[in-house]
């Protein structure tokens, strides 16, 4: 007899609004506003004191007192040399895949021509200094630091840095080794034994040294932050997003999967267990309408449950209420409660999983099929593993080469094809009570545009 680890949210026979079923859907609650209170402090001291304030608060959050807040390059050097060979393959080939895809993904310039002399070209121009967070808490995410640092060169930023948090265990307060060799096998030489919401200030103050190794300047101030953390790093981040760039506020992680009765219960309960594991917090959500499938999912989470290492931290992330089986009367139900849903990662098990597919519109990322668990994207697909959360999924899209660029748009009239519209835009200027735009154009073109009678 199934305990029936997660709860059941019933749709059957509900004709449910938009909003009803926007606020049916199962979700984790964020809390940033407590933790503003806590963050403004820290950003505040790290503007004040720079490298001294970063290290006191390695001290006090993280268990250590970084010697060189900057991680010297013998170290970097140093983390590949020991690195474990098969770790290091596991490493390359991700990065391999992660650059192929990046590269595909360079968006293009283009122009329209108007008419003759009209023309408005777009380019697409790299952020030049971002500052991208890599987690270090309670788990180390060598993972992250591919993807960010692979889009961001793959854009062309001409300056990367790297925060991660000191470990306790190192004698010097060096970072996690295999984040380090992470960064070298990558080519990023800046990289600080930084964690937190101390990490995000420095990122975007800029810190100046306190100690003869720091130098006069630690860190200079990055243009963009990218990257996950916890509730401290995401409410900094959101904190100082007034006057620097961020990709988004990352919430705890999730998984939808929308299921049929062909899918296997024993996959749906591995993918489903496999997300839990990160978080206490973390969604799981199954939308199915199969009650055989739904009931043999329970029965396999009830049997697996219990023999994966983190099996407390999963069962109380699946028996959350940020996690449910959804229920439906049909495919069609599944889908729209999918896209209400908007999941940081969905997988489609479904018979022509294709037309499936065809049907999301909100989405961070879709793991296609039976072959396509959300790990593979998690570590070496050649996919973006930073993906929005929290339902963001209907307005925003994960981390890619786009979020290292903007579009700038290049206006290129001469004067034929100014001259064509010049009096149109002296229209429009005027009818705003704006008569100096008109005139600026005019001038170009009249002897004397204050006087009306010579127009
Ligand atoms: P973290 O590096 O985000 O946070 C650790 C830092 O938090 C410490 O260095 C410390 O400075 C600060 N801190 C700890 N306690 C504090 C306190 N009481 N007050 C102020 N600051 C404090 O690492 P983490 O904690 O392990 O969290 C990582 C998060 O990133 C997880 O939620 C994980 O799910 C998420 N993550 C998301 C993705 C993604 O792609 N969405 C990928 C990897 C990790």
């Amino acid at each position: 007899m199934s305990e029936n680890i997660m709860r059941t949210i019933d749709l059957r026979g509900k004709n449910l609004s938009r909003a009803e079923l926007l606020a049916a859907m199962p979700r984790a609650a964020m809390g940033t506003s407590e933790a503003s209170d806590l963050v403004r402090p820290i950003l505040d001291d790290v503007r004040e004191r720079g490298a001294a304030a970063l290290r006191d608060f390695g001290e006090k959050f993280d268990g250590v007192r970084p010697t060189n807040l900057r991680v010297p390059a013998e170290a970097l050097q140093a983390a590949v040399e020991t690195l474990d060979p098969e770790v290091r393959a596991a490493i390359e080939e991700s990065v391999r895949r992660a650059r192929a895809v990046a590269a595909s993904q360079v968006p293009h310039d283009f122009h329209t021509d108007l008419a003759d002399g009209a023309r408005v070209s777009e380019r697409w121009i790299p952020i030049q200094r971002v500052g991208l967070y890599v987690p270090g808490g309670k788990a180390v995410y060598p993972s992250s630091v591919i993807m960010n640092a692979v889009p961001a060169q793959a854009a062309g930023v001409e300056s990367l840095a790297i925060a991660t948090p000191p470990s306790k265990g190192d004698p010097d307060g060096l970072p996690n080794k295999t984040i380090l060799a992470t960064c070298a096998i990558l080519g990023v030489d800046e990289v600080y034994a930084v964690g937190g919401a101390q990490a995000i200030a420095m990122f975007a103050y800029g810190a100046k040294g306190s100690e003869p190794q720091d130098g006069d300047v630690l860190c200079d101030p990055v243009d963009k932050i990218t990257g996950p953390g916890n509730i401290f790093v995401a409410t900094a981040k959101s904190l100082v997003s007034a006057f620097v760039g961020i990709d988004a506020v990352a919430g705890p992680t999730e998984i939808g999967i929308v299921a049929d009765d062909s899918a296997d219960p024993r996959l749906l309960a591995a993918d489903l267990i496999g997300q839990a594991e990160h978080d206490e917090l973390a969604g799981s959500v199954l939308f199915t309408d199969s009650v055989a499938v739904a009931d043999a999912v329970q029965a396999e989470l009830d049997a697996r449950v219990p023999r994966t290492k983190h099996a407390e931290r999963v069962r109380t992330s699946l028996s959350g209420s940020q996690s449910a089986i959804v229920l439906t009367d049909g495919l069609d139900q599944s889908i729209d409660a999918a896209n209400a849903y908007a999941a940081e990662h969905l997988e489609i098990q479904t018979r022509d999983a294709d037309a499936v597919v065809r049907r999301v519109k909100n989405a961070g990322a879709i793991f296609r099929g039976p072959y396509s668990p959300v790990p593979l994207g998690d570590y070496m697909s050649g996919s973006n593993h930073v993906l929005p959360t929290g339902g963001t999924a209907r307005f925003a899209a994960g981390l890619g080469v786009h979020t290292f660029m903007k579009p700038v748009e290049v206006i290129e009239y001469d004067e034929e094809g100014l001259k064509a519209i010049a009096a149109r835009i002296n229209a429009f200027a005027v009818s705003e009570d704006l008569p100096a735009h008109g005139e600026s154009v005019l001038t170009r073109f009249v002897a004397d545009p204050y006087d009306k009678a010579t127009l």
